[in-house]
Formats: structure tokens, sequence, C-alpha cells
């Protein structure tokens, strides 16, 4: 029995899976649910969020033709008190209960017995899900249990359908294109207006853009050509094989030439291709409908079949990309659109074009929201039900400060937005007068501002913007926009740039750290749980050689201008200390026995991101000079949230009292060993946190350029006096939100006009 549901369940989810609009997902559902219960009526109903009713939107068993045409309201009838009470109801005479609602003509009121969940996602009430029968009957525990399970599972399917849906029902040839607005969540602040350009990996079929053709007969024929290579690429390979693999296994090669015939799958491409569409967006549509498809067949062995089908459409998919040499032309106000965004893809606008990203996937401590910060680039991560490949061209805004993204906005939503840059531009330049001013309370602390960089263009930007000193160098930035790892000689000249634009403001350079969400295309590392597993240092001590080439550059870089510290990333105990501090000095001794004059031992210092080191950060601070906090990784380990995943964004509270707890221990006990603790992470660019952190007795707050004069600005209009008096009342807090209503509060309080939180719609 059990056995069986399970299979309908599964069954259900891939034919829903397969489908792309809501209304289908709603019909399949049903039927499916009818079928796998063994019952005579089934029906959803879904909540219309602007009239806050139940719209009858699906059934089978009921008179369909009141299907979108009647409603109720949310504590109307039976139904109404399943999505008002959030849990199932389930009768064996639903027609004589209190609540009974009788809907003329929709054909209910001779069925008895009633079953209803309700449709939840993400804590909100989408809809309900009912069954009935004529017959007087209790549904039993097994099908209230597959219903609540189907509900569970079809919920997130059906928020995404109706998400989408407000915008991919448009035709593309209609020149009013519809609005509509998305949530994710804030990646980087500001707020910014342009023209999406769609970027995807290669060959990869579900991130091809949709685009118009500029010539559908042009187009045709460039299909129909890599589609002619790619069959002689596989006649090849079966030539090749031919003496090792026997002709039944050879027979796939046939089926594949089959599948790629003109008559078959090309012949619906060439359709779509006719129809306006480019090769690329018109195979994308055949393929992944055709492997969904065989995806959803019962039979294991068709199933696996999709596998092929896959395999056949990349193959196609990559010919018709590299054969494409046209360059991508970006407008002048670019906003780059991507299920996930890396950091090349950013490097690949002409500088000046990139105005906002949004990315599906990635929360706002992904790196490439801490990249987009630093460059000052309006950022929404984690859209999870952005339609991205149909936004080709569209304007769109970008909306930093709360995560939305508006696509073709109204008039309105345009005049608003554009008011709000425009008094941005201004604050900007008001800050811009704070450059040559020192970071100094009203009442005479002095605090040194310093920045994070990572890509070349931050030195200008960091200088220009004030910054004292570099607290974060992130070295895998430069890594990562490479082909390979770069040789000691090209690391040298990286780092010796840095070194020598700041000089003799002190530059903090961390060792390569990698791992996490940060990959190199060219040294990739697959794992499940990557937060928690080859990350940082832990990679760099099981590869010496990157780790010995890496700090023989950085001190060879720094000869003549001595103002380099070296930083150590995810140190969780003493032995890995230990080792790379054994390590370092091993490359400085073998550095000055080679060059024959004496180097500079840099200062060193270890990174307090893993929980484990905070407990220790007495033993790991008597073996360095300073200690620098990355609140972005300590945070994520300390609340268990993987700052990668939009879905627990909320959950990830830099100011939650455990993180602050956190913070001000570390810093005592720095103090406590006589050693400066600076802040790398991006609480440090926070201006509650900021002033806070100062508070705790942190030397250094080292933030992305783009916000240190705002953070310059909060720091000279309050007092040390008051930033103490605000910490030793917000660690008696017991929760986050309090504490961020009561730094919020305290902000509004001061005399600065630059910092009031930006609260929008
Ligand atoms: C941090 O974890 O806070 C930090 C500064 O490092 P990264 O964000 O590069 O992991
Ligand atoms: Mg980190």
């Amino acid at each position: 029995m059990q056995k069986s549901m399970l299979k309908s369940l599964r069954s259900i989810v891939h034919e829903v899976n397969a489908v792309d609009d809501l209304q289908s997902v709603l019909d399949i559902t049903v039927s499916q649910v009818l079928s796998a219960i063994g019952t005579e009526v089934c029906s959803i109903y879904l909540r219309e969020p602007s009239l806050n009713r139940l719209v009858f939107m699906a059934t089978e068993g009921l008179n369909k033709d009141f299907v979108g045409k009647v409603s109720m309201a949310c504590d109307e009838g039976l139904v109404g008190q399943v999505a008002m009470r959030e849990e199932p109801i389930n009768l064996d005479d639903a027609v004589s209960h209190p609540h009974f609602f009788h809907m003329p003509g929709i054909g209910e009121e001779s069925f008895s017995a009633f079953l209803g969940v309700p449709i939840i996602h993400q804590r909100e009430m989408l809809g309900v899900l009912i069954i009935q029968q004529a017959e007087r009957r209790r549904f039993d525990e097994n099908d209230e249990a597959f219903l609540i399970t189907v509900s569970a599972q079809l919920a997130g399917i059906i928020a995404h359908a109706q998400a989408t849906g407000s915008i991919v029902s448009i035709d593309p040839n209609d020149d009013a294109r519809r609005s509509a607005k998305f949530r994710g969540v804030p990646g980087a602040p500001g707020v910014s207006i342009g023209h999406a350009v769609v970027v995807s990996p290669l060959a990869d079929l579900y991130s091809v853009p949709s685009r118009r053709c500029k010539n559908s007969v042009e187009e045709l024929e460039f299909f129909h050509e890599c589609l002619e290579a790619v069959r002689e690429d596989i006649r090849a390979l079966d030539r090749n094989l031919s003496s090792r693999l026997a002709p039944e296994e050879r027979a796939l090669f046939d089926v594949y030439l089959g599948m790629l015939d003109d008559n078959a799958l090309a012949a619906e491409v060439d359709q779509l291709i006719n129809d306006g569409e480019w090769a690329q967006g018109a195979l994308s549509v055949v393929m992944r409908k055709h492997i969904r498809t065989f995806e959803s067949m019962e039979d294991a062995y068709l199933q696996e079949r999709s596998t092929d089908v896959k395999d056949l459409g990349r193959r196609v998919l990559s010919y018709l990309q590299s054969a494409n040499t046209a360059p991508i032309e970006y407008p002048e106000r670019t906003i780059l659109i991507g299920e996930e965004l890396t950091a090349s893809m950013l490097g690949e606008v002409p500088p000046g074009k990139l105005v906002g990203l949004v990315s599906v996937r990635g929360s706002g401590n992904s790196h490439v929201a801490i990249l987009a910060r630093s460059m000052g680039i309006s950022t929404v991560m984690g859209a999870l039900d952005l339609p991205f490949t149909q936004l080709e061209g569209d304007q769109i805004i970008v909306d930093g400060y709360n995560g939305h993204v508006y696509i073709n906005p109204s008039d309105e939503h345009y005049d608003h937005f554009q008011a709000i840059y425009e008094d941005e531009l201004q604050v900007n330049k008001n800050l811009e007068a704070l450059k040559e001013l020192p970071c100094v309370t009203t009442d005479g602390h002095q605090l040194s501002v310093f920045v994070n960089t990572g890509l070349q263009a931050d030195i200008v930007r960091s200088l220009n913007l004030g910054a004292e000193g570099v607290g974060l160098y992130r070295t895998e930035v430069p890594f990562l926009l490479r082909e390979r790892f770069p040789s000691e000689e090209e690391q040298r000249q990286i780092y010796r740039e840095q070194l020598e634009a700041f000089a003799p403001m002190p530059v903090t350079m961390r060792t390569l750290d990698v791992g996490g969400d940060k990959a190199l295309p060219y040294f990739p590392i697959e794992e499940d749980n990557p937060f928690l597993g080859w990350r940082g240092i832990r990679v760099t001590l099981d590869h010496p050689e990157i780790f010995l080439v890496q700090v023989r550059a950085m001190m060879k870089a720094n000869a003549g201008l001595n103002n380099l510290r070296i930083l150590l990333p995810m140190i969780s105990g003493i032995p890995e200390l230990e080792e790379a501090l054994e390590l370092i000095y091993r490359a400085h001794d073998e550095l000055v026995e080679e060059l024959g004059f004496d180097l500079v031992l840099p200062k060193i210092g270890v990174m307090i991101e893993v929980p484990s080191a905070v407990y220790q950060a007495k033993e790991l601070a008597r073996r360095v000079e300073f200690l620098s906090v990355g609140s972005n990784d300590l945070t994520q380990y300390l609340l268990a949230v993987d700052r990668n995943n939009p879905r627990v964004a909320d959950l990830f509270q830099s100011l939650h009292p455990s993180v602050l707890q956190a913070l001000k221990s570390i810093a005592d006990d720095a103090k406590l060993e006589g050693r400066d603790v600076s802040i790398c992470g991006e609480l440090a660019g926070e201006p509650g946190g900021a002033i806070l952190l100062m508070a705790m007795g942190y030397d250094v707050l080292s933030m992305n350029a783009t916000i240190l004069p705002k953070i310059k600005s909060v720091i000279r209009s309050i007092s040390m006096e008051h930033a103490k008096d605000l910490l030793e009342q917000v660690m008696q807090m017991e929760r986050a939100e309090h504490i961020n209503e009561f730094m919020v509060h305290a902000l509004k309080g001061l005399d600065n006009k630059h910092i009031v939180p930006v609260e929008m719609a």
C-alpha cells in the first residue's frame, strides 16, 4: 500500500514538473489524485491575494464550467475553514456541518465525505486541496497522509508556476510586455534601472534565454548545419568504436542518429524557429520537453533514456553556441541576470555598463554578492521564481535594499525608483567630502577604516573613497579570473600592484580561500557539504606547493615596501595554525637564502570565522600578531545557516545575540593577549554593526569601498560613550529582531542625514 502511494506521488510530481503553466499543474494534480485515492471528486481552490478569496481553480468530478468563475471568502465554507485553520478537515457528512456552504450549480451538494488539506508554501497559505465522495465514508488516515504529502510537494511547484505565470504567458510578438514583481533577498544595496542581459553557462539547456531571431531562414540553415555536424560526430564515434563494441551496443548510435533526423526532433525545432525564436531557444524548449517526457516514464529503462536526450541536446547546443560568434550586445545600462552568476560573468561586461545584478540562486552572503557590494552594483540574489530565460531585453528595476526585482515597471514604479536613484547620487556626492577627514567619534576616539579588495578596480575606488589600509585582500579573486593557477611571478606582480598602491598603508593579504561557494574553474571541488568540507586553509595545507608559491610571491612583492600582513583563513585549531606558520617561516628562510638579502617577515594574523576558533582565540592570538574576524562565516557556522541558501536567508542574522557574544569575547581575548583585533566580514559595513564593534574594542573595521564613506560618517556622528551605552543595552537583549529595531532607532536619533535606512514598499 505504502509503496504504491509513493509511486503515485512520484508520478504526480513528475507529471506536474513536465508542464510550465499553472492551469496544467492544477489539472494534472486533481485528475491524478482522484485516481490514486479512488474517489469521486478532487478540486483545488487557490487564494487570490488581491481579493483575499479562494478561487475554484480545478476539479475532477464537479462542474468544470465554474472553474475560475466562482470564489469564496477565506473564512467561508468548509474550504475556508481548512484555509483559516491551516489544518486538514476530514468529515463523513459534510453537508450537515454548520460551515457547509452551498454553491449552487457547482454540483457538490450530493457529496457527503469531505477531506480538505491546506496548500502551504514557506508559511504562506496558497489554497486548499480537497477530495469528496457521495457515499458517507470517512477517508482513512492513509488518504489524509497522502493528501498532505501531495500538497506539501506541490506547494513549491504551484508557487513557482503562479509567480512565473505572471510573465511567461505573454505573447513575445506583443510589444506590451506585462509588469511583474519578484522577490529575492538583498544582495548589494542601491537601486538601478536598466535592461536585462541573460547570461548562461555554456551547453546548459536549462538557462538558454528566449530571443527573437533576426532572420528565420538563415537561422534554420544555421541550425541544420550544426545538426549535421553533430550527426557527423556521432558517425565518427561509431566508426572509432566499431572494433571495441558489440553490434547491439553500437545500435545506440543509430538511435541517436534517428533522433537527430531532420524529420524527428529537428522538425519541432524548425517549427519554433519559423515562429521567430532563435535556434538556441527553440532547441532548448524542444529538448527540455522530451527530456521531461522520458523522465516521467514509469519504465526505468525508458526513464534512463532521458540522459541520452539530454546529451544529444547539449551536443547540438554546444555547436550552436560556439558557431554563434556574434558578441553579446550590452545595453548602456546593463542588468545581468542568470541562474547562478559568477565573478567572470561580471568581468565580461564592458566597463561602465554594468548597473545591476539579479541571480536566481545564492543569497546576500554569497561571494558574488560581496563582489557586487564592493563594486557598488545593486544586486538581488535568490530570486527563485524569476522566469529568467524570458527576460532578455526587458526593462528591469533592481531594488537591492529590499531584494525586489520589477520587470517592465509601471510608470509609477519607474518614477518612484528613479527619484531614489537620484537621491542616492546626491548622498554619495556629499559623502565624498569626507574622504580626507579622519574616522573619529565626537569624543575623540579614532578608529581605522580599511577596505576589502579583490578586483583590480577596487584599488582606485578604495583610494578615492578614503581607505586607510586593506583589511582583507581576497587573493582567490585573481585566481578565479584565470584558466590555471597563476605562476609565482604572475602572483608577485599582482600582489606588488596592491602593496605599491596602498604603501605605506598596510595591506592584509589572505592566503587562498577556495572551496565553499568559491570554485576555481580549473580546480573543481565537488562535495555534498562544501561549506563544511575542503575549504580555505584545509586545501592549502593539503597542497603545500600552492601555499608556498603564494606566500613566496607575497613576500617577494613586499620587498622594500614592508606593508604586507598575511592572514590565514578557516583556522579551526592550533595544529592548522602551527603547520601554516611553519610553512611561512620556511618560505621566508628559503627566500632570504635565495635572494641573498634580508626580507622582513610580515605580520601574520588568523581569521576567526569557525566557532572552535572563538573558544581558542587566546591560544591562537598568542601565536600571531593579530586576529581578524570573518563574521560572514562565523555567523553561518554559529547559527547553522548556509550563507548561500536564499531559503534560510532570513535566519542569517548578523546581530543575533549569540553572534554578538562571540564577537565581544574575541575582542576581549585579543586584548588580554595584547593583540590588535579587526573585523573584515560584512558586519563592519553595516552602520549598526560598526557602532557596536567599535564599542567592543575592535581596532580596525574593514569593509567594501562603496560603504566606507557612509560608515565613516556614522562614526563621526556618535560618541564612544554613547556607543558603549548602546552596546551595554544590546548585550542584554535576547532576540535579533529587538536588537535590529533598537539599532535602527538609535541610528535615526543621530545627527546624520546620510544614514537613514532606506525603507520602501
Ligand atoms: C568572512 O567569512 O567573514 C570573510 C571575510 O571571508 P569570506 O566572506 O571571503 O569567506
Ligand atoms: Mg570567510
